[in-house]
């Protein structure tokens, strides 16, 4: 359960960010962060103390807001999702997106199944695949406003799995640390070659803490602009 402090923290995250959050939203966040507590006893989800949650799982998934204003009824596909990173924290703090969450092992697709239940977010569908094969699906292709993924691959493999899911109007966010600058430069023949380009690199502060977050931003390119 989350602590008062951790509530503090949450909110107070939030209005820095400029979402608001009402006691729906803060519930929501209080069951998800029990449930992850729980999972994480049996089975691999998070490393990440219990006390530093609010701050490094959910303030830091928000962050995306940092670089885009969430528009309505726009569909975001998180993959490699994990435990829901960040893909349910920006499902619960924003109902009107309609989000896609990919991730490759079972066990952790039926633990996303059972939270999605557990908190009626009736805007999250999860799917168990390697985003390599949902790409290739027409229904997958080229289909999403906003493509996310955080901790998941060096940015070499990363756009090849990405930028396939983006339409032509969006972008994907890869969230990487602050001293990925030179990984995601050296990826540049890669983003290229799975049809894209890097639009902006722009550094995030983590609200509540000293991270600092680097958020690659990917566009799909037209051969000539690449
Ligand atoms: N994004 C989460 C987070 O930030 O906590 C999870 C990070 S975890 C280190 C990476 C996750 O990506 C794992 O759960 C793994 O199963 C999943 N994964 C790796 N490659 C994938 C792929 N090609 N398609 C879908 N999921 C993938």
């Amino acid at each position: 359960m989350l602590t008062d402090n951790d509530i503090n923290l949450l909110q107070h995250g939030c209005s820095l960010l400029g979402i608001a959050v009402n006691e729906d939203i803060v519930n929501r966040f209080d069951r998800y962060g029990q449930m992850l507590i729980e999972a994480n006893r049996v089975m691999n989800l998070t490393r990440v103390p219990e006390d530093q949650m609010v701050a490094r799982h959910f303030l830091d998934s928000l962050t995306l807001v940092s670089v885009w204003k969430p528009a309505p009824g726009t569909k975001l596909v998180d993959v490699g999702t994990g435990a829901g990173l960040p893909g349910i924290p920006l499902a619960i703090a924003f109902s009107q997106l309609n989000v896609t969450l990919v991730e490759a092992t079972l066990k952790k697709a039926k633990f996303l199944g059972t939270v999605v239940d557990e908190l009626h977010l009736d805007n999250v569908k999860v799917i168990h695949a390697r985003a390599e094969e949902i790409s290739r699906m027409p229904q997958h292709s080229h289909a999403y406003g906003v493509v996310t993924a955080r901790a998941v691959a060096p940015m070499s493999k990363l756009a090849g799995w990405l930028l396939p899911l983006v339409d032509r109007r969006g972008f994907c966010a890869a969230y990487k640390s602050i001293d990925a600058r030179s990984e995601i430069e050296a990826a540049g023949e890669d983003i290229s070659k799975a049809g894209g380009r890097l639009d902006r690199l722009v550094e995030v502060d983590v609200p509540g803490t000293d991270i600092r977050r680097l958020m690659a931003l990917l566009v799909s390119a037209p051969a000539s602009r690449r």
